[in-house]
């Protein structure tokens, strides 16, 4: 653009400057070498405009030649990237699809097209995608094992190389690919959830207490979002420990016990682990004191038990009594009526059992209030028949029923807790729930 402008001007000047020649008319003798020519101003600044044209025109000319090759590379280039797109753009969309032969064709000829060029990392991640899809799991781990070199692209190799791992049933150097991902990427949650389930499943609870250390709660919270458990994994990884220290007669149990139910008081295996273990060491009243301060919070059946066991040999009197110290602060909990209803039953007392378990059944209908209710209107000589065949027919239709059930896949595990669930296999999602659907166990 600036060479036009110049030249414009140049011709603008000289045009200018001849019309003045021309105006202005005059004669010019050169001698030169024995030749003598005669000539006019207008004349020479007319071959010296025409000269400046024709050098400028072949300036230019040159210029052009000297740039076809560039531009012919050019062309190429654009051309590749193009094609380059249009085949990454195919592959990713048959591996989507689940088309491995359109895939791997893709793969093949994107591995070439960006065979040591900038980007050759999505060529890799496809074809190691298709040879993963098609269970070549050797050729998999080569193609991710090129994501390695790049910064960006660690992440997303060594993921990769982890579910291969896995395919393979070598879950140690999954978990060692997994801390490494880790180490990569410390705030991200995928990463950091990966290891952490994989330490899960080989039981490696030490671990799980170390990696969530390297964390503040805070922190953890913020990658994992709102309603991650920080506390929740940390008592249940110290909980592990602590059952197998019991097992073992190691005398890290005490410390381990106590550890795990002040991270999370309302997990009942901690509170029952640290009431049976405060029992056996004859510390009755802080057995006492942990149901107690258990079933303000989360009421459970099991507890009552566990505290009804710390006083063997009482009278019925006394029996009352000390339910009703447990249920103290949360008696209006149903099943603080259910404990009630169930003593007094075992007693013989049915109709103040009659009037706990009605008590109780105002929060809804489960299988094991039904049950105790057609107990006792059987025992009950008072009961009308009619009673007798509405409860049989509620226990019958009700499918609610206070249960161990796994978060992951809903099933109902049953009356006791289990670390893993017997269905999905997913370890640390057995929840209670005082009234869980009973539609699998049925
Ligand atoms: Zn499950």
């Amino acid at each position: 653009m600036l060479r036009l402008i110049f030249f414009i001007i140049v011709i603008a000047a000289l045009s200018i400057a001849t019309a003045w020649v021309g105006e202005n008319e005059g004669t010019i003798t050169i001698r030169w070498l024995g030749y003598e020519i005669q000539t006019t101003m207008m004349l020479i600044l007319s071959a010296l405009l025409a000269f400046i044209i024709v050098t400028i025109l072949f300036v230019e000319l040159i210029l052009y030649l000297i740039n076809i090759p560039n531009k012919y590379r050019r062309y190429l280039e654009q051309h590749r990237q193009k094609e380059v797109l249009k085949t990454l753009t195919t592959g990713f969309a048959a591996l989507i699809s689940h088309d491995q032969k359109a895939a791997n064709k893709s793969a093949k000829h994107a591995l070439k097209l960006l065979s040591n060029k900038e980007g050759s990392e999505l060529a890799d991640l496809l074809a190691a995608s298709v040879a993963q899809m098609g269970g070549d799991e050797d050729k998999a781990q080569e193609h991710y094992s090129n994501l390695l070199e790049n910064k960006t692209t660690k992440l997303v190799g060594l993921q990769g190389l982890i579910e291969s791992q896995l395919q393979n049933k070598n879950t140690s150097k999954a978990i060692d690919l997994a801390r490494q991902a880790v180490i990569v990427q410390p705030d991200n949650a995928q990463a950091a959830e990966k290891l952490l389930s994989l330490y899960k499943k080989s039981g490696k609870w030490a671990d799980i207490q170390l990696l969530l250390n390297n964390y503040s709660r805070r922190k953890w919270n913020k990658i994992h979002g709102k309603d991650s458990e920080y506390d929740a994994e940390i008592a249940l990884a110290i909980f592990m420990r602590a059952l197998k220290a019991k097992e073992q007669n190691d005398l890290n149990a005490e410390e381990l016990i106590k550890q795990a139910y002040k991270h999370n008081m309302e997990f009942i295996p901690a509170i029952m682990l640290m009431v049976s273990y405060a029992q056996e060491h004859d510390e009755i009243s802080q057995a006492a004191n942990v149901c107690k301060k258990a079933w303000e919070k989360i009421p459970h059946e099991q507890i009552a038990e566990l505290y009804l066991s710390l006083y063997p040999q009482l009278n019925e009197e006394k029996r009352i009594k000390l339910i009703r110290k447990l249920i103290a602060k949360n008696k209006n909990h149903p099943l603080s009526y259910y404990i009630l209803a169930r003593e007094y039953f075992e007693q013989g007392d049915f109709t103040t059992a009659k009037e706990y378990t009605q008590k109780a059944l105002v929060a809804g209908e489960t299988k094991t209030l039904a049950g105790l209710m057609l107990k006792i209107i059987e025992k009950d000589y008072t009961s009308l028949p009619e009673e007798k065949d509405k409860w049989r027919d509620i226990l019958r239709n009700t499918s609610y029923d206070p249960a161990w059930f796994c978060d992951k896949c809903l099933y109902i595990v049953g009356k006791s807790w289990q670390v893993e669930c017997p269905n999905c296999h997913e370890i640390g999602y057995v929840t209670w729930s005082d009234s869980a659907k009973i539609h699998q166990a049925e």
